[in-house]
């Protein structure tokens, strides 16, 4: 919705970079963005969608109602235009938990399996096909971390992904080899810390803007990687990115 939008993905274009949108698949039926579907196609963006449940129970519990019904109709608009068939046009899901009602928590499934499952379902009842599933944990950060305090499962949620912590997937952390970049030029290390506007800071503590990078000309300003205990979240079973699963 952002009028910058198309403007950026172009210059993106243009300077041979690969262009992922996160997109809302309910957002095509609505007056004036009709035409983003066709948008995609045209300039081979890679799409990521989120279907956080294969079952339109859990999915109008979670969005809404008519959520689910909406999203199938938009990901088979996608499919008649090539995503998840034609090798350059991408169509990615991502699957979320439920948020807990209680103090039983659970890993985010396995995703290999999971996508299995995801693709069995969709293609059968829905004749959808898509790429890739993106199997992502919930962490305790912005709305889900006030529902978490309202319920009064915050620090049983922390100590859950504490203790389910896999030194394994740190080496594959999302903050190691990406960054996030607010409309100021103002650089994170994640869009969790983008987020929780814990910016990325040089040695001495100075924050630091694309501006500086720029000039700079590589990335060796930025210190370390800022963490938070929500750190815990990325690094619990098998571990959680924009990318999914770590392992
Ligand atoms: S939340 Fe922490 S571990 Fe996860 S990507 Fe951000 S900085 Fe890295």
């Amino acid at each position: 919705m952002n009028y910058g939008f198309k403007p950026l993905v172009e210059a993106a274009i243009k300077n041979d970079k690969q262009v992922i949108v996160r997109s809302n698949l309910t957002i095509y039926f609505v007056d004036g963005f009709s035409d983003i579907p066709e948008y995609f196609a045209k300039h081979k963006v890679r799409v990521v969608a989120s279907l956080p449940c294969y079952l339109a129970d859990n999915v109008d519990k979670m969005r809404g109602n008519g959520v689910f019904d909406a999203s199938v109709k938009a990901l088979q608009w996608l499919n008649q235009l090539g995503y998840g068939k034609a090798g350059d046009l991408i169509l990615d899901l991502v699957y979320n938990p439920q948020l807990p009602t209680s103090e039983n928590f659970a890993l985010t499934p396995n995703q290999v399996n999971l996508e299995q499952d995801y693709k069995k379902f969709l293609q059968d009842n829905f004749d959808v096909v898509f790429n890739n599933l993106f199997a992502i944990t919930n962490l305790p950060v912005g709305r889900t971390k006030f529902y978490l305090e309202r319920t009064k499962l915050y620090q049983p949620y922390l100590h859950f992904l504490e203790s389910n912590f896999n030194p394994v997937t740190v080496e594959n952390l999302m903050c190691r080899d990406q960054l996030s970049i607010d409309y100021l030029g103002n650089v994170y290390d994640c869009d969790f810390n983008q987020m929780m506007n814990i910016p990325a800071t040089t040695r001495s503590g100075e924050t630091i803007t694309v501006a500086k990078l720029l000039e700079a000309g590589n990335l060796n300003l930025i210190g370390e990687v800022q963490t938070a205990n929500y750190c815990y979240g990325c690094t619990a079973g098998s571990g959680s990115s924009c990318g999914g699963s770590l392992l």
